[in-house]
């Protein structure tokens, strides 16, 4: 795989399934990915990222910024709330708000700060228990809560779990996008980007099928 057959592929999704008109975010996760294989995404013209720890983020993205214009961050990974700071003023979406302490940390810090990331609220959908994210019985609820919080929230981010067909979380998410009146949906990675899409996905989050594997 290659970052050409991964948007490739993406366009070919969006004509299968109907969407011609529609654009999708190819968020292009660069996690734990040696700085070489970063810059070599950068030098193909990529500019929107995925990183899922903020520490991490920090030692990696403002040297890039400085050699490379217009790049774009989102935030994927779980995010403690006395972490909210530095990841709003590192990011420009963050897709990991998740319960209503951080949404009110959020919160608070944008009026402060006098700008917001786009924000996606992350559901867990499979309710794993060790797994960030609102339960589904609470995410109209909270959905409500961040709009009274006035947060730019933009949609709705889900991961399935490892084991069972991630359609179904897909399908899933996009109902409760759709009830909520979200139009954004974070869904699909590099085992099952191609059916997000098909799903509604509006941003896929993909890693090694651009980078290569991880290491470590
Ligand atoms: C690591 C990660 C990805 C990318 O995973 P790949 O399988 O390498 O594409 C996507 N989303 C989140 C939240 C991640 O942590």
């Amino acid at each position: 795989m290659s970052l050409s057959e991964v948007r490739a592929n993406i366009d070919a999704q969006l004509q299968v399934s109907g969407r011609t008109g529609d654009q999708v975010e190819l968020i292009a996760v660069s996690k734990v990915q040696p700085l070489d294989r970063v810059e070599a995404i950068l030098s193909k013209g990529q500019r929107v990222f995925g990183e899922n720890r903020v520490q991490e983020a920090a030692g990696k993205w403002p040297a890039f910024r400085e050699r490379y214009e217009n790049v774009v961050l989102h935030l994927i990974g779980p995010l403690q709330t006395n972490k909210a700071r530095q990841a709003m003023e590192l990011a420009q979406a963050i897709h990991s708000v998740d319960r209503p302490k951080l949404a009110t940390t959020i919160a608070r810090l944008a009026q402060e700060m006098g700008s917001c990331p786009d924000l996606f609220i992350q559901v867990n959908t499979g309710e794993e228990p060790q797994k960030a994210g609102i339960l589904p019985a609470d995410t109209d609820a909270f959905v409500a809560q961040c709009r009274e919080l006035d947060l730019p929230i933009c949609g709705l981010m889900c991961i399935p779990p490892v084991y069972e067909e991630s359609a179904l979380h897909f399908a899933l998410l996009a109902k409760m996008a759709e009830r909520n009146g979200l139009t954004g949906l974070s869904m699909g990675m590099s085992g099952d980007y191609e059916k997000a899409i098909r799903f509604g996905a509006t941003h896929v989050r993909v890693g090694s099928a651009i980078f290569g594997e991880r290491q470590g």
